[in-house]
């Protein structure tokens, strides 16, 4: 097992020094490494998963406990920052900054995992291969993970950015919803039922759901209504950041594999959150005021020396000052607030941005429309004015883009219904009276 004295693995050949591991057989003159090992294991546990398969109750425990191991290294594709930030910017409009902050966060997530999770995995990404040669002073700093808090106004695509990255991502990535954990009198359970959506995306791959990636919906309706914790009848909330707490710094927690509650004679799966990245994201109506009190600008002053009125600019510029300390004001525990230390604030969309999202990005609000008549042979033609009448109207309803999608809904819906009736009609014409007077697209 030793060529020119270097030892190496008899399975696939690959040096000591290559591998993570490596055993030597008694007498000295083989070897196996850890990934050989690991995919040894794998394979017994599926002959015994086989043979199983006819008592689903054994196989199940089963299935789940062989995944904990896995086969091979893990091998991830990585992408820089640049490009995950170029398929964020063909999908999401603006949000520059925020864009940034994510590209860069989920990068070095990825750099953790590599460097923490299994040596072999450096050498399948020429990108990382530098991190072999850290100093050796280096070696035993453990790189914390820095969980995201995505601030920005309703409907200014904080949730797109999340569903986007998970397009880009080679790791299972959930959705979860805060205030579905608010309603529920069991807190812990329904934290858990995060990691289990995870899980679940992670198709039960238990090492793959531990490196994954949850976005928390709406963390803002959790908080405290009050900073002071003795007066603070709020329990609800605070017991619910408790909860997520644990998960957001890394616990073991026990998952059941079908969610709902506990109960005594369930399995469980045991997963490790240490190296799941967390980005919570809220609107944090209020907020604004907060950091304006804090900056010594009361809101009138703030507003009469700078603008003249009070305007959407006032806030987005103060949500981009915001500090802990606001947060934590707003209702957030200091430990929580403390476990997510990049901020970034979202602008609320304008005029410009909302017309772009109509027309500009890839999947462009009104190009899904037109995709969807030209299915019928439909073409589907909205004049200039038409676009200015419903980014005019979505800019009262203070909904950010989810507006775009209401007003384009209630028009569409009469063409659709129309259309399929009437097989002649080959163009449909939106005009600004569709908009603003109601009155009915042009069919020819
Ligand atoms: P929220 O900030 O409330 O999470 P969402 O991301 O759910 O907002 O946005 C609602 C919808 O509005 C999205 O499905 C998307 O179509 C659109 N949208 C919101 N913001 C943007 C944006 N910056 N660029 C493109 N589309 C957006």
């Amino acid at each position: 097992m030793s060529q020119e004295g270097s030892p190496f693995c008899s399975f696939c050949g690959r040096h000591a020094n290559q591998v993570k591991k490596l055993i030597k057989s008694p007498n000295g003159n083989f070897g196996i490494c850890s990934s050989c090992v690991a995919i040894c294991h794998s394979l017994l546990l599926k002959e015994q998963g086989d043979a199983l398969e006819k008592h689903p109750v054994e196989s199940n425990a089963l299935r789940v406990q062989g995944k904990t191991e896995p086969a091979e290294p893990l091998h991830l594709k990585i992408a820089t920052p640049q490009e995950i930030k170029a398929t964020l910017d063909a999908c999401v409009v603006g949000q520059e900054d925020a864009k940034k902050v994510l590209s860069v966060a989920v990068y070095n997530h990825y750099k953790r995992l590599i460097f923490e999770k299994d040596t072999d995995v450096i050498q399948h990404n020429a990108h990382f291969t530098r991190t072999q040669e850290l100093p050796e002073h280096l070696k035993q700093v453990e790189v914390e993970k820095s969980n995201i808090l995505l601030v920005g106004p309703t409907g200014s695509g904080k949730t797109l950015l999340a569903r986007t990255l998970a397009k880009i991502l080679d790791v299972p990535f959930a959705i979860a919803d805060a205030t579905t954990l608010t309603e529920a009198g069991y807190v812990g359970e329904d934290v858990e039922n995060i990691i289990l959506r995870l899980l679940q995306a992670a198709d039960y791959d238990v090492e793959k759901a531990q490196m994954g990636i949850v976005y928390v919906d709406e963390i803002d309706k959790i908080s405290r209504k009050t900073e002071n914790v003795s007066i603070s009848r709020d329990v609800s909330g605070e017991g619910v950041q408790q909860a997520l707490l644990k998960i957001l710094e890394g616990t073991e927690c026990n998952v059941p594999p079908k969610g709902g509650r506990k109960h005594p004679e369930q399995e469980y799966i045991r997963i490790d959150t240490t190296h799941i990245l967390f980005i919570c994201g809220g609107a944090f109506v209020g907020l604004d005021k907060i950091i304006a009190d804090r900056v010594g600008h009361k809101m009138l002053g703030f507003d009469k020396r700078n603008f003249g009125i009070h305007s959407q600019k006032d806030d987005d510029l103060l949500r981009q000052q915001v500090q802990p300390e606001d947060l934590i004001k707003f209702g957030l525990i200091p430990e929580f607030a403390g476990r997510l230390p990049i901020v970034s604030a979202l602008k609320e969309l304008g005029q410009e941005d909302l017309k772009f999202i109509l027309t500009g990005t890839q999947n462009a609000l009104l190009l899904q429309y037109e995709k969807l008549f030209a299915m019928e042979g439909v073409q589907l033609i909205l004049e200039p004015e038409a676009i200015e009448a419903i980014v005019e109207k979505a800019l009262t309803f203070k909904t950010g883009a989810r507006a775009l999608r209401s007003i384009v809904e209630t028009i569409m819906l009469d063409a659709f219904f129309i259309v399929s009736q009437r097989l002649e009609i080959k163009k449909i014409t939106i005009n600004a009276q569709v908009i603003t007077q109601g009155i009915k697209p042009i069919f020819q």
